[in-house]
């Protein structure tokens, strides 16, 4: 895969993820990842983690986000750019805002603002404090929501172009902080011009945002029907986009309004919509698991392909060589035997000859599945392409390896297949060794001790076994 390969795969990452197709956005991730990791391009592996973060973070899979956004950070913190950490920041924010972290939250954003000011990004530091006024508001801390929001009005002034919507979405914060602190007067006519500027038909959600606002407005100073109309005109516009969280908190807050008003009809009809929109909320939720658990089944079958031989199911050999490796770093601590088989078939060349290579494909899935039934659960057998195999038995010693070595011998030569009225049997020559006292730390080392042992038995005449001294 060249570097033209994996932009594409980029683009399509973060195109799939723009279209909001999390689950193919995760599963495309993953295999940007896989390409990414084997050429060491850190660009690509930057991507990958990134949009899998969120995409994880939009199906509500917050742990398996957290693991993507950490893989991202101990990247980014070696071969990221600073534009790379302020992404990561972005998502972090969402995520300790989602499980309601706010201290670890509004650490991320001062990291965010700092960042954005030295790089000037006057956007993305006026949203950070925007965010930090948000969490201010949820704890109640009006005057910091107020500091913060102000702040964030500044900053969003020195963004080149102007961006009305950008000092908007500040106002609609600074304007909550007012009523927070019982400022009804500042608050109202910041809601009033909100209300009046005309960008707000272009952006649906801040409008509605400006209803509610106006609504709590007037609930504050008990002006209850008023308050009841604002939060009508707010549901309706948030129904055309259909934000269910924040309908869901409308809907309450209407519904306690009816009651203030002692508007038995008017609570009854609203009582009723609430309802209706518990349940849509219960169904999004039901199908939002099953997205969770069709992404975790999709990755865990790419993981196993990715671990597996196509022809036999059994191991390829990098997952062989992950997991001996780890072993191997296990029992030099724990004082452990580690054996190693290797064995090919012998003459196979001449079985794909004389019957096809179908049938050669018959007789390798054979020697393969007869192997596997001989050893334990927690033994490794991997297939290294063509005939050959390898065999790794954990805390086994050597003498109780070339037993082993006997038995598969026996029962590679009780394979029979039947083909044009003959009958095939096969043979294997094997080669042995052991990670002797531990001193043997690398796969490669001990599984090459067992090749040269394998050559050896093919020099000697096939069909047999050679142990390492
Ligand atoms: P030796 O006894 O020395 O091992 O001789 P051999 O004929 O078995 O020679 P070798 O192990 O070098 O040959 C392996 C052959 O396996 C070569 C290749 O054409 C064939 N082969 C490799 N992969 C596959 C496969 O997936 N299916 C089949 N049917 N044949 C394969
Ligand atoms: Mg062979």
């Amino acid at each position: 895969m060249d570097k033209d390969d994996l932009l594409l795969l980029q683009k399509k990452v973060t195109a799939l993820r723009a279209e909001g197709k999390y689950i193919e956005t995760i599963e495309a991730c993953f295999h940007l990842l896989d390409c990414g990791l084997k050429v060491n391009d850190f660009k690509s592996i930057l991507t990958a983690h990134i949009n899998s973060a969120a995409s994880y973070y939009c199906i509500g899979e917050i742990e398996e986000a957290f693991i993507s956004i950490d893989k991202y950070e101990e990247i980014c913190m070696i071969n990221g750019d600073e534009t790379d950490k302020l992404n990561s920041y972005n998502i972090l924010f969402l995520l300790y805002d989602y499980t309601k972290e706010f201290k670890k939250a509004k650490k991320t954003l001062e990291k965010s603002i700092d960042l954005g000011r030295e790089l000037k990004r006057y956007n993305i530091v006026s949203n950070g404090y925007s965010n930090y006024s948000h969490i201010s508001l949820i704890e109640n801390d009006y005057a910091k929501a107020l500091e913060m929001a102000k702040l964030g009005l500044e900053m969003a002034g020195l963004h080149v172009p102007e961006s009305p919507i950008l000092k908007l979405r500040v106002k609609l914060n600074i304007a909550s902080a007012y009523i927070g602190l019982g400022d009804f007067v500042t608050s109202g006519s910041l809601i009033n011009e909100m209300i009046h500027n005309p960008i707000l038909e272009l952006f649906g959600r801040e409008k509605s945002q400006c209803y509610v606002l106006q609504g709590r407005w007037y609930a504050k100073q008990n002006l209850t029907r008023n308050a009841f109309e604002s939060l009508s005109i707010a549901k309706e516009l948030v129904e055309s986009y259909n934000d269910v969280y924040l309908l869901k908190e409308i809907q309450e807050e209407r519904c306690e309004l009816c009651e203030l008003m002692n508007d038995v009809s008017l609570g009854y009809v609203v009582q009723k919509e609430y309802i209706t929109l518990l349940n849509e909320i219960s169904e999004r939720e039901i199908a939002m698991l099953a997205q969770r658990l069709e992404v975790k089944h999709n990755i865990a079958t790419i993981e196993r392909k990715s671990n597996t031989d196509y022809l036999t199911g059994l191991y390829n050999r990098s997952f062989i060589e992950e997991t001996t490796n780890e072993w191997l770093k296990q029992a030099s601590i724990k004082n452990e035997s580690i054996v190693c088989i290797a064995f090919d078939i012998d003459n196979f060349k001449s079985i794909n000859d004389e019957y096809g290579h179908l049938f050669g494909d018959e007789v390798i899935k054979q020697v393969s599945s007869a192997c596997l039934s001989s050893i334990r659960k927690i033994d490794l057998i991997g297939r290294f392409g063509g005939d050959e195999f390898v065999i790794l038995l954990k805390d086994f010693s050597l003498e109780d390896g070339k037993l082993k070595a006997e038995q598969l011998l026996e029962i590679i030569r009780d394979i029979k297949l039947f083909k044009d009225g003959n009958t095939i049997s096969v043979t294997a020559s094997i080669g042995v060794s052991t990670n002797a006292d531990c001193t043997i730390m690398h796969f490669n080392e001990l599984f090459n001790f067992a090749d040269i042992k394998l050559y050896e038995a093919k020099q000697n005449g096939k069909n047999r076994i050679c142990v390492l001294n």
